[in-house]
């Protein structure tokens, strides 16, 4: 072999270990702390300069959205809250309209259940709060707030003013902003090329793609006990959102009190311990698991049918297991004895 075919041979070899070292997919992830919880993004590609990009982009937009959308330390949401119970009309920080347009027309869908105006309530009950309530509030005063009716309704939208015609609103998106704010992260990641992804909070998520040859395997959570109740798998653009009585709560004499507040009641919803959603996107599967929470085992039909949702899950307080017919096509029930199913159509 002369000198120069030696050298052509190695510029081939070298040219096909540069073409499968790019065509090798990988795996990359990294966890945020966001919304008070951990935040994990994984992505499957085979360029590790735009996964590097995609995760760099995906920790400047989480931090912004931690800063911008926190209910009760200084944030542009704060600000917002401080301004509405003057009655006049104000300058709103342009990251939160959309927040609040978009809540709105889910409120009205879930008639009211879904009610991010109640952060008052929210706070009255102690749980707009790194540490959790040990007692419930005095009863006057819950019966008092909900007397005012505060409502999304209530707002006003301007351009980028923002005026209330009811002083006793203020905005919690506790119930909304995970799924909205996955929503965004995706789209941007996208747009960087991204195809194969999936973006975990807790086990509230949205994934886009494949995850190699396999799909992405879900479990949710057993409401009551360790360990999982089911699991999904995901295959395209799917998000999966549970709002459980689990997630933050305090027992005082004997009594469960936990985070999901009925609007019509001002007290923690009864009836549920968990619902979970499968939907397109992340905003509507976790503004509808919380209100269909809240609607729980009688009316929870009405209100996904009004929501435009066909995949739920609901977990009720004796254990037993509603879904939809959609919804039992797509779950694997993984724990033993497999609890009592009840599968019937939205009405
Ligand atoms: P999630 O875990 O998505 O169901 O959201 C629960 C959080 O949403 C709570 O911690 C509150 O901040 C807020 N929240 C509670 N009840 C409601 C409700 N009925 N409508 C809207 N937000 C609520
Ligand atoms: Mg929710």
């Amino acid at each position: 072999m002369t000198s120069r075919s030696i050298l052509r041979a190695l510029g081939a070899a070298l040219l096909i270990g540069a073409l499968s070292g790019c065509q090798h997919t990988q795996e990359y992830n990294e966890t945020f702390l966001v919304f008070g919880t951990l935040v994990d993004v994984t992505i499957y590609d085979d360029d590790p300069n735009r996964a590097a990009a995609a995760m760099e982009t995906a920790r400047a937009d989480f931090n912004y959205m931690q800063r911008t959308w926190h209910a009760w330390k200084p944030s542009a949401l704060y600000r917002i809250n401080q301004l509405i119970p003057s009655g006049a009309e104000f300058s709103a920080g342009p990251s939160i309209l959309p927040l609040i347009e978009r809540s709105q027309t889910l409120s009205v869908q879930s008639h009211g259940l879904f009610n991010p105006a109640i952060g008052r309530l929210i706070a009255l009950w102690g749980f707009q709060s790194d540490d959790l309530p040990n007692t419930p509030p005095p009863q006057d005063a819950i019966r008092a707030l909900v007397a005012q009716h505060p409502a999304m309704a209530d707002l006003q939208v301007k351009g980028l003013r923002l005026r209330s015609s009811n002083p006793a609103v203020q905005l919690d998106f506790g119930a909304f902003a995970k799924g909205y704010g996955i929503d965004l992260v995706i789209e941007r990641l996208r747009a960087l090329g991204i195809e194969n992804l999936i973006v975990n909070a807790g086990g509230d998520l949205r994934a886009i793609g494949r995850h190699g040859e396999r799909p992405w395997r879900i479990g949710i959570r057993n409401p009551r006990g360790e360990g999982v109740i089911a699991s999904v798998d995901i295959q395209g653009d799917e998000s999966v959102f549970t709002s459980g009585d689990y997630e933050r709560y305090f027992d005082y004499e004997g009594t469960r009190y936990h985070h999901i507040i009925d609007p019509r009641t001002g007290y923690p919803a009864r009836g549920t311990t968990s619902v979970t959603v499968i939907h397109s996107d992340g905003a509507d599967a976790d503004a509808a698991a919380t209100a269909l929470f809240v609607a729980g085992p009688t009316q929870w039909r009405e209100i996904a049918k009004s929501m435009g949702v066909d995949k739920v899950m609901l977990i009720d307080d004796q254990g037993v297991v509603h879904m939809t017919p959609a919804m039992a096509e797509r779950i694997h029930m993984q724990i033993k004895p497999v609890p009592t199913i009840r599968i019937s159509p939205l009405e």
